[in-house]
């Protein structure tokens, strides 16, 4: 590490930090507090690393090194207390990041039905944070909002775990008292930015201390990585947004499904290595008289067959430039139960923070949904 001038102490793991501490001339015990004041303090700058000489933290800060923070520009409150929050990164580029709290062991999270603990006191017995693995997407599914952004670069490692952190600090929590789960399914496609995004899990866990079986990272369907993901030996559980229930429709929707379709889908599905009692997520956005139709729970039932799945259906959320429609909650309930019926574990996501554009898909950078709905 010759030219420091780039370097964010965020996105380090502990070797990195080692050799950094021994670039500058430090013993590598450095590194322990460097780790601790980034990941478990979540420190905004080096003067708040008391465990530092202050001449130490001067010279680091005359390198250019930085903590590498992102910075909260805005926050929306829901009406149902759902926080989504834009946040900004050094080179002015911003994402999209949700906070949403559940004080009922209601229904929406992915660790729904889990006992509530001291943190129910506050008014939330859980809470799952959403993050976002790149600036913009991609993909390009016909009923997202964030597609219509274009992609404009991937998040780093750092980027990616800084948004955990800023909003952990910002609603003053920890993993280590409280109830977090934590999804990848912000803006972007984590599996088109597959090594800042797996960097990422594993500071999480091993330096910032949540827990893998409550985090969740959901793909579009870039089959190459699914498998990939499957060899990694620290891994969130899989969601895989399927939206469609055959070739036709689904490449209408969403059309990377013309490079990975269904069945080579289904296959990596079906071949993913589950963990105990863990179940591969399969997302359904139902979009009215498109693809929540009787067949289309018929084909879903037979493209499911032989995966111990999970489903999880989600309503459209309607935004501008967006040409479907929301169901009906009753041929929500209707297609949900041909799925329960073949005995398929099937859920309604309660859309949260619908009022703010927080829900599902609902993710456009906010200077541009002030664009977008003006007259
Ligand atoms: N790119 C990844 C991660 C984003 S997850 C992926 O596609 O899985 C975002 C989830 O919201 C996906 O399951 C997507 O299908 C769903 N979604 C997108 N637009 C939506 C909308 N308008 N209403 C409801 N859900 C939507």
């Amino acid at each position: 590490m010759s030219d420091l001038s780039q370097v964010a102490l965020l996105g380090l793991d502990r070797a990195e930090l080692t050799a950094l501490a021994e670039s500058v001339g430090e013993p590598a015990y450095r590194a322990q507090q460097l780790l601790q004041a980034v990941y478990r303090q979540r420190v905004d700058s080096f003067e708040k690393i008391s465990t530092l000489p202050q001449q130490l933290r001067a010279r680091l800060a005359e390198k250019g090194i930085t903590v590498g923070m992102p910075r909260i520009e805005q926050r929306f409150v829901s009406v149902d207390g759902t926080v989504r929050y834009l946040i900004a990164f050094a080179d002015g580029q911003s994402v999209e990041t949700v906070w949403m709290p559940e004080g009922d062991g209601g229904e929406s999270g992915e660790g729904a039905g889990d006992s509530e603990d001291a943190s129910a006191a506050r008014g939330w017995g859980r809470a799952t944070i959403c993050i976002s693995s790149q600036v913009g997407c991609a993909v390009d599914c016909q009923f997202c909002l964030t597609a219509l952004l274009g992609v404009k670069r991937n998040l780093s490692a750092g980027e990616i775990v800084g948004q955990v952190c800023a909003v952990l600090k910002d609603q003053k929590v920890s993993p280590q008292h409280d109830r977090i789960n934590l999804v990848f399914m912000g803006m972007g496609e984590p599996f088109l930015n597959y090594d800042n995004f797996i960097k990422a899990v594993r500071l999480l866990v091993q330096e910032v201390g949540l827990a893998e079986s409550r985090m969740t990272v959901s793909t579009a369907g870039i089959v190459p990585r699914i498998s990939e993901f499957g060899r990694e030996a620290i891994r969130p559980r899989l969601a895989i947004s399927l939206n469609a229930s055959n070739d036709d429709l689904r490449t209408r929707l969403m059309p990377l499904n013309k490079k990975w379709n269904l069945e080579t889908l289904m296959a990596a599905a079906r071949e993913f290595p589950l963990r105990n009692r863990e179940r591969v997520t399969f997302e359904y956005v139902l979009l009215q008289n498109v693809n929540d139709l009787r067949e289309n729970a018929e084909e879903v039932v037979g493209l499911l067959r032989g995966i111990r799945a999970r489903v999880n259906l989600i309503a459209l959320n309607p935004g501008p430039g967006i040409d479907f429609e929301t169901p009906a909650d009753e041929s929500v309930a209707a297609f949900q139960k041909i799925l329960r019926d073949a005995g398929i574990l099937t859920f309604v996501r309660r859309p949260r923070g619908r009022d703010i554009y927080a829900a599902c898909g609902q993710l456009k950078r906010t200077v541009e949904i002030a664009t977008a709905l003006a007259p």
